[in-house]
């Protein structure tokens, strides 16, 4: 109870401070839903269990892997013009983030030669939704006026307001198939996400403010915070990463962000870009690391880390991100069939193999590879293109995964469920 009233006191204290007196308040409000429901208390100490199993089994080169697509959708909730962003300047903040997760941005210069071999692909990219929920089309995009002034941080009824249509905001789309990004304009703190297994139904997903959204329009005059690195911070906690400082306030030098290769830190690096070197807790900082506060213009890296302990929050709690079918265009009943084509006959599949109708390829060389969900690669093999075939999946476990057929001119994936 103590501790519910210091948070409290702390969460009324900094808006206080003045506006946006940091970066975001993702874990702070994790910490007050904790003490809110202790079922999920249970359901983060499984999760963090199952992480650490997770990051002991994983091989220490990741090797081939399927990049995987994760499905956003973006609910422009606003009240002022100005806040109903550009289908442009969302377009430059997908661009943002998928270079930030690839690693695509040539940062080079800000990643000192100490911490250079640790910077991550992430593996991970994220399509602006194709397929609605019901399978139409969609441009990932949807708008909502509000007669509601900050939308963004309004707390009514112990509702997140913009979560909801009936509040004046906008209703999720399914949280298990998509990321659920609400764009409103925020008081207190540009932005917040839930962490895995730490959400109320229907308000799991990303609320950030408007002018941190993108690199154009209003965001371009919202220096420093003008990269669209709100949105790279932010999915970084809704995929279980924790601030390089821990999970509580910064200081103190004891608290872990449960990443081996991120040094000990004390400070948020807010408002600042530092030069290299900076030292805290005896150690040299990766200030650089999006998961600080540092200016949007100064962040360059995940971590090799902080990428394990993203991929195991996505098996362990958010799989059903990767069977989503909302980045694949809608299916048009005018649709010509497809040239080429593979299906899994009695999928889910059980008996140490999966069996495999395949059309218009025969006497094609081809290789086929099964991948699990987070995109390792788990097992290989040959196949000539007959039309029925069967590829050994004995002693797989149970769960669903990616098989991928191939040669150098197509690529086919077809998701699977294996039962014993
Ligand atoms: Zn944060």
């Amino acid at each position: 109870m103590k501790q519910w009233r210091v948070l409290l006191f702390l969460l009324l204290l900094l808006p206080a401070q003045g506006l946006f007196a940091q970066r975001c308040i993702s874990q702070e409000l994790l910490e007050q839903h904790l003490q809110r429901y202790p079922a999920a208390q249970t359901e983060r100490l499984r999760l963090e269990d199952f992480t650490r199993q997770w990051t002991e089994a994983a091989p220490t080169s990741i090797g081939f892997r399927n990049v995987v697509v994760i499905p956003v959708v973006f609910h422009v909730v606003w009240n002022l013009p100005q806040d109903n962003i550009s289908d442009a300047q969302i377009q430059s903040q997908l661009i943002a983030i998928n270079k930030d997760f690839r690693l695509l941005n040539n940062l080079n210069g800000l990643i000192p030669n100490i911490f250079q071999p640790l910077a991550a692909d992430m593996e991970l990219t994220f399509c602006l939704a194709q397929r609605a929920p019901d399978g139409s089309t969609t441009t990932g995009v949807v708008r909502t006026t509000t007669s509601l002034p900050f939308i963004g941080d309004r707390i009514a009824n112990g509702r997140k307001s913009v979560c909801h249509t009936a509040d004046g905001g906008s209703d999720s789309w399914p949280t298990d198939r998509y990321v659920n990004i609400w764009v409103g304009r925020r008081q207190f703190f540009p932005a917040e996400a839930s962490f895995p297994g730490a959400a109320v139904p229907g308000e799991d997903g990303i609320i950030i403010d408007p002018r941190f959204i993108g690199t154009i329009g209003t965001a371009a005059a919202n220096q420093p915070y003008h990269l669209g690195r709100t949105l790279t911070h932010e999915m970084g906690h809704f995929f279980n990463l924790y601030h390089l400082w821990g999970p509580g306030q910064p200081g103190g030098c004891i608290q872990s962000d449960q990443v081996a290769d991120t040094p000990l830190q004390s400070k948020t690096y807010l408002g600042e870009c530092p030069s290299h070197p900076q030292f805290t807790c005896g150690t040299t900082d990766m200030f650089m690391n999006f998961m600080n506060y540092t200016d949007d213009a100064c962040m360059a890296m995940f971590s090799l880390g902080q990428k394990v302990r993203v991929l195991a929050a996505i098996a362990g709690s958010r799989p059903g991100l990767l069977l989503s079918d909302g980045c694949m265009p809608a299916v048009s009943t005018t649709d010509p069939a497809p040239e080429h084509s593979i299906r899994v006959v009695g999928n889910p599949a059980g008996g140490g193999e999966i069996r495999l109708q395949m059309q218009g390829l025969n006497g094609r060389a081809l290789h086929w590879r099964l991948f699990g969900l987070t995109g390792i690669l788990l097992r290989q093999g040959r196949l000539t293109g007959a039309e029925e075939t069967a590829v050994d999946v004995a002693g797989m476990p149970a769960g669903a995964y990616v098989l991928q057929v191939s040669d150098t001119a197509l690529h086919l994936n077809q998701k699977i469920l294996l039962l014993h």
